[in-house]
């Protein structure tokens, strides 16, 4: 939290502590990736009965990681893949300090370069902090955006950039495909695929089919809104291991009974909640929050029929998930060489999106690479179409832009293909269910869910997840906890200015 200009929303007032309450209430999460785990954190530490049940056997949802064993039965260390921790990720920071002040199971990655098709390479390293300056320097070092491109760009039409406020810009941009905005910004076709692309495959869509809104606020976010630079964090041991079984001996360490490998059926709305499993076991809540993905959320509330009013069910209907994504890790039996980065973002080689080279942060996978003189590999394709022969064409990929791995045998592979992630469409965020629901003590979290702050991905499920606590909180009559976030608009005063005219 290095950025001055960062905001601060003070907690709702309220008790200190839920035994001064004449009973103490007990909230269902439902769902245990980064958005349950930070609402059940945010009510346990006031003192409220927390159950949390999680579908998978392991805790983080798309961040979870586990343990699988190699056909010679060695063990080794499995995740659902490479998570970028981004320093102006104040509220999941928050979280995560809960176990470990100092963030020691986090550490950074000095560079991430980002190559296009014509082996042109773009690097964040050494780029200044402050805005605008990072991205003019970003811009102006780029081998593929060049003086001319910066003075062709219409300013006009790039306006929104500059004046980034959370939820204005999806009145302004929502309607609008990336890619549209891109082209009527005259932004150069060839850093496209690069600075913007890999921002919108970040949300696991192409630009035709991301809203403009979504790319401008993850350009205020990274760029344009935030001095936290560009610089991010790994976990240094697989995630069960660095993040998750803390974050589970802390939620115990306040009475939160944790159960795994449960689903949730459904939830029935009388005077209090009862939350159908699928063990059998009903639980009675004061409140529930539902964490889960776009999918669980869905099947829940269609099964639920006295759950919510008709607009809010048909709201959440509507949801949809991104297209597919496959990540494809590779145990090789040779090094790649030692100049390889640890994170490679590619642009214009499809189907590879970005190559990460686990033993050079990871704990388990250095002591694998170690032991057996190999190397731990991992290759990311998102928003699949066409899967003929994918792994195979990822593998070319990789035998293209590091050659070394040609000669290398893989000694284990393991490919998850997954269709998890909440689609943000043009048009979609006007319909798009909030943390409120129709009823008090029903919420919301998790990074498909709207929250009117500049906040994406991992941080808007940690942030959702903080917000729907304070909301049961604030009900309860407790106190809630303070939210962070980015600057909530455009940083300079004469850039906003400037964009807003340019609105007009
Ligand atoms: C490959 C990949 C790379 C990514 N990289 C980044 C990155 O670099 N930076 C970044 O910020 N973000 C990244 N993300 C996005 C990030 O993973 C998500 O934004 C975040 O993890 C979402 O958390 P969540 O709590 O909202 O949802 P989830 O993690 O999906 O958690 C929802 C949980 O609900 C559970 N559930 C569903 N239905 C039920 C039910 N009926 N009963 C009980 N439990 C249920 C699920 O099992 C799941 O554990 C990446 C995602 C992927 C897939």
């Amino acid at each position: 939290m290095t950025d001055p200009r960062r905001v601060t929303l003070p907690a709702p007032t309220g008790l200190p502590d839920a035994s001064a309450l004449p009973r103490r209430p007990r909230v269902v999460v439902v769902g245990a990736g980064i958005a349950g785990l930070a609402a059940a954190t945010g009510l346990a530490e006031r003192g409220v009965e927390v159950d949390v049940v999680e579908r998978q056997p392991y805790l983080g949802g798309r961040v979870g990681g586990w343990t699988e064993q190699l056909d010679d039965g060695t063990p080794v260390a499995m995740n659902r893949g490479f998570h970028a921790f981004f320093r102006q990720y104040y509220n999941l920071r928050t979280l995560l300090r809960r176990v470990d002040p100092a963030l020691r199971m986090l550490t950074p990655v000095s560079d991430y370069p980002l190559v296009d098709a014509h082996g042109r390479w773009d690097t964040f390293r050494g780029l200044p902090q402050t805005p605008p300056l990072n991205a003019l320097a970003f811009a102006l070092r780029s081998p593929t955006f060049r003086m001319p491109d910066l003075l062709r760009l219409n300013a006009r039409a790039a306006a929104p950039l500059a004046a980034v406020r959370v939820p204005d810009i999806y009145r302004i941009l929502d309607d609008t495909d990336a890619e549209t905005f891109l082209r009527d910004i005259n932004f150069p076709p060839a850093a496209r695929h690069l600075a913007f692309e890999v921002f919108s495959r970040s949300f696991f869509a192409v630009p035709s089919h991301l809203s403009a809104a979504e790319l401008a606020t993850m350009f205020h976010i990274y760029f344009l809104g935030s001095s936290e630079g560009l610089v991010f964090d790994v976990a240094t041991a697989n995630f069960d291991v660095a993040l998750w079984n803390p974050m589970a001996d802390y939620l115990r360490s306040h009475e939160v009974r944790i159960r795994t490998g449960v689903s949730v059926r459904e939830i029935r709305y009388g005077d209090r909640f009862k939350v159908h499993c699928d063990d059998g076991e009903d639980l009675d809540a004061d409140g529930v929050v539902l964490a889960t993905d776009v999918a669980g959320l869905q099947r829940i509330v269609a099964a639920s029929p006295t759950l919510g009013d008709d607009a809010w069910r048909a709201r959440v209907a509507a949801m949809a998930t991104a297209a597919p994504f496959v990540v494809q890790r590779l145990w090789l039996d040779l090094p790649v060489n030692a100049d390889r980065a640890a994170f490679l973002g590619t642009g214009g080689r499809p189907p590879l999106d970005n190559v990460s080279v686990l033993d050079r942060y990871e704990r388990e996978a250095m002591d694998w690479a170690r032991r057996t003189g190999g190397s731990v590999v991992e290759l990311h394709s998102y928003a699949v179409h066409d899967d003929t022969d994918l792994t195979g064409r990822l593998l070319d990929r990789l035998h293209e832009l590091y050659p070394e791995t040609r000669s290398a045998n893989i000694v284990a592979e393991r490919v998850l293909t997954r269709a998890d992630c909440p689609r943000f469409a043009p048009g979609d965020f006007a319909a798009r269910p909030t943390v409120g629901t129709p009823h008090d003590g029903l919420v919301l979290a998790g990074d498909g869910i709207r929250i009117d702050l500049p906040v994406a991905l991992m941080e808007r499920a940690a942030t959702t997840g903080w917000s729907a606590a304070n909301a049961l909180l604030a009900r309860f009559g407790l106190a809630g906890h303070d939210l962070h976030s980015v600057p909530t608009r455009g940083r300079f005063a004469p850039l906003r200015r400037l964009a807003e005219r340019q609105l007009r």
